[in-house]
């Protein structure tokens, strides 16, 4: 009943107990009566008001209760109604059905605390649950299937004491089972990436990375996301070029090839592990670009593989890297330079008369000089670069460019001023010095093989032995082109015969009779092109090719002396000259004795020249080997006297027997007095050492004049007559006979 019907009913009955009063006033008689009529008839009006007032209220109720129930009996999701003094609860089909319930008679208070997943229905967890917007309840299905709800609970009337209210639910048990399912699937992603050691690192924008939690604890990062600068920076500098590439080529992949590169990372323990990245980069045009792949810890394949790779990598001797490492590591970096816009120099060193120093030390000794170069030269790589042994006493250095020409250069020459510095102690008496070569890739090449063949080119250019440095130019690579054209063709001459000796007299100048010929090679090709020795030495000298021409040198001039003295011309000496290659093998003495024993000659008829340059290269050794020939008697002589660095001193303690005194000091000694100066007073020194002089290059007899009244001993020079075949000087001897039979 509501306040407006109340307040009518309180007027109505106003009114008519007014009414009563007024009548009982009129007829006092019927006083009482009335009264007992009136009130009797209140009561009973009162009476059926309440019950009509219960029965509307009753039967309101009932229809919105039931309206809700109408509605929400058939709909799929979980409802439920209920008084919170559980007189009445109803719950629709489909929350029944959860339970397992049938028909709408059924415990309430028992199905309300499995449906709301609580043990007790108090006031405290009644509150709780209206009051929570999403009570989570769990439960266990009619198929044994456990069952999350989330209860709305609203307010639908309040009825005295008693509440009437109406929760919703939301099954939460699909979105649940999801969730616990991605989380599981992504905890058991990581575990198992956890367990194999496999970290992630994936970017789609190449400069942010996202990384793995294996990646995180292996690389001991601080976060999931690192930048590709920090990432760079936790690269060895040796394998950033490496990355880079690796980098910049997944930028323009598809997709379908897998790539792999080796690095070394610096990882949680604080040092640089190797790891092997396999990756893969797509870039449709359709999609976001993708790049990404596994990181596998590869240290303890690549400490195995180290051993394998020592024994094919690395060379034995010194320690650095051989040929073959520097051919595949050279080829590597020769396509990142092309790939990545870089440029990089290849410096080719070459130890100057190794061979000598190998010999006149021994091996041991050879090997220390070898490895200390290496060490030297080690201390020049920067990051990316490579130190290698290429062969012999052949080296080379990678060295990246940053633009700075003249870096090959000064890099050789401190190599160079290093290396000279180290000679003392047991090498003291040793000119150490190394010559270097230099070309720049991938400018000017195709290849890594071309760009060291440059180097080399260069190398070759200057000469080895002579302390020098070049640089590669085009027009160098015509010339080593003829240069090894001309070793092929003159390794063809040797095994053809073509190599002839000719012979220049040597005159004794207080009688002009011929004392002594000097055989001087030629090599005589079969259309009688006469070559010489200058055009094809130097190219025996840095080849094999040098052995076998002075084999036959030694072997001929040997025999063509003895013939004369057995044809019965005046003996006279046999002198050959030899390189520093010829001179310093272990077992000169033997070969010159066995070509001795074998023509039958003699040997005080026999001198060999050698130039100053050669014999001061390891004056010990020199001063050794010179002993060992005149302990059989052979004459020796020194070349060229006065062009190289030579020191008048050097003639205390090398055992020669005659002095060439060069041609460059004849061909001046007329006009100019210091040279003058200096021819005679060489003549001087020598004279008091016992050691006899020859002049080279004498052209007129004014020279002969002059240096015969120096005190020169003999003469050689076209004034007596240029080189000559044999027979020409078997003619000559014959003249000069005839000119000096009586002297
Ligand atoms: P060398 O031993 O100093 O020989 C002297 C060179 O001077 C010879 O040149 C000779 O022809 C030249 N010569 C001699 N007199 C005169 C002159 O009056 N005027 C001028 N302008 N030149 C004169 P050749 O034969 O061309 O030899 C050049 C060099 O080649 C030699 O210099 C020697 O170092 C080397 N050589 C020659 N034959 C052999 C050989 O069989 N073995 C080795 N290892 N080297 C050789
Ligand atoms: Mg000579
Ligand atoms: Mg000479």
């Amino acid at each position: 009943m509501n306040l407006n019907n109340s307040l009518s009913a309180t007027i109505i009955i106003a009114f008519a107990t007014g009414l009563v009063i007024a009548y009982t006033r009129l007829h006092p008689d019927m006083a009482m009566a009335t009264l007992i009529t009136y009130v009797t008839t209140m009561v009973c009006l009162s009476l059926i008001l309440a019950i009509t007032a219960w029965l509307y209220r009753k039967h309101k109720s009932s229809v919105d209760a039931g309206d809700i129930a109408g509605i929400s009996e058939n709909l799929n999701t979980e409802m439920i109604m209920w008084t919170d003094d559980f007189s009445a609860v109803y719950m629709n089909r489909h929350m029944r059905e959860l339970l397992g319930i049938e028909g709408l008679n059924f415990d309430y208070k028992a199905e309300l605390m499995r449906a709301f997943g609580i043990d007790s229905l108090s006031l405290s967890t009644i509150q709780e649950i209206i009051q929570s917007n999403s009570h989570e309840a769990r439960f266990v299905s009619n198929d044994g299937s456990t069952i999350t709800i989330a209860w709305s609970t609203s307010l639908v009337k309040q009825k005295k004491k008693t509440a009437l209210y109406l929760s919703t639910g939301l099954n939460l048990t699909e979105i649940k089972k999801m969730r616990l399912d991605l989380a599981s699937t992504n905890d058991l992603f990581n575990y198992s990436m956890s367990l194999a050691e496999i970290g992630i690192i994936m970017s789609n924008d190449m400069t942010n990375f996202i990384v793995s939690p294996e990646t995180v604890r292996m690389l001991g990062l601080k976060s999931s996301n690192i930048t590709l600068k920090n990432l760079r920076v936790a690269i060895h500098p040796n394998d950033r070029l490496m990355f880079d590439s690796a980098m910049k080529s997944a930028n323009t992949d598809n997709g379908n090839e897998v790539h792999s590169i080796e690095m070394r990372i610096s990882s949680a323990d604080g040092f640089y592990h190797w790891y092997s990245y396999r990756y893969k980069g797509m870039n449709h045009s359709d999609s976001l670009p993708m790049f990404g792949g596994a990181l596998i810890d590869s240290t303890q394949e690549h400490e195995k593989d180290l051993i394998i790779e020592r024994l094919a990598y690395i060379d034995d001797v010194t320690e650095i890297a051989n040929r073959n490492k520097l051919m595949d590591v050279g080829q590597e970096t020769f396509e990142q330079c092309r790939l990545l816009n870089f440029s990089y120099w290849i410096i080719v060193l070459d130890i100057d008369r190794f061979h000598i120093i190998n010999d006149s030390s021994g091996y041991q000794n050879g090997n220390y000089i070898l490895k200390h170069f290496a060490n030297i030269m080690y201390k020049f790589v920067t990051p990316g670069g490579l130190a290698a042994r290429i062969s012999g006493d052949n080296f080379a250095l990678m060295l990246r460019d940053y633009g700075d020409d003249d870096l090959p250069l000064r890099t050789a020459k401190a190599i160079q001023d290093e290396f000279a510095k180290s000679a003392a102690g047991d090498f003291a008496s040793i000119n150490l010095s190394c010559s270097a070569g230099y070309a720049k890739m991938p400018e000017d090449c195709g290849s890594f093989l071309e760009a060291f063949e440059h180097a080399e080119f260069a190398l070759k250019s200057g000469g080895t032995d002579n302390n020098t440095v070049h640089g590669y130019e085009a027009r160098m690579h015509d010339s080593i082109i003829g240069r090894n054209e001309l070793e092929r063709e003159l390794a063809l001459a040797i095994d053809n015969n073509e190599l002839q000796l000719f012979y220049q007299p040597k005159i004794d100048l207080s009688t002009g009779k011929i004392m002594g010929v000097e055989a001087l090679i030629r090599w005589i090709k079969p259309d009688g092109t006469i070559v010489r020795p200058d055009a094809f030495v130097p190219v025996a000298e840095s080849s094999h090719l040098i052995g076998k021409i002075s084999e036959f040198v030694l072997n001929e001039g040997c025999r063509q002396n003895k013939l004369w003295q057995k044809m019965g011309y005046p003996e006279i000496v046999m002198s050959i000259n030899f390189t520093s290659t010829d001179f310093y093998q272990n077992d000169l003495k033997d070969q010159v004795f066995e070509a001795l024993v074998k023509t039958g000659l003699d040997a005080k008829w026999l001198e060999v020249e050698l130039t100053e340059t050669l014999a001061l290269s390891d004056i010990d050794y020199a001063v050794s080997q010179m002993n060992k020939l005149r302990e059989l008697g052979v004459k020796l002589a020194m070349d060229d006297f006065g062009t190289g660095y030579s020191s008048l001193s050097y003639l205390q303690i090398l055992p020669i027997t005659l002095l060439k005194l060069d041609r460059s000091f004849i061909i001046d000694i007329e006009h100019d007095n210091i040279a003058y100066e200096i021819v005679s007073s060489v003549i001087r020194i020598a004279k008091s050492k016992q050691i006899e002089t020859i002049a080279e290059g004498i052209e007129n007899p004014n020279q002969e004049d002059i240096l015969r009244k120096a005190g020169c001993d003999f003469g050689q020079g076209y004034l007596y007559g240029k080189p000559m075949p044999a027979e020409k000087l078997q003619d000559f001897i014959e003249e000069n006979m005839k000119q000096h039979q009586d002297k």
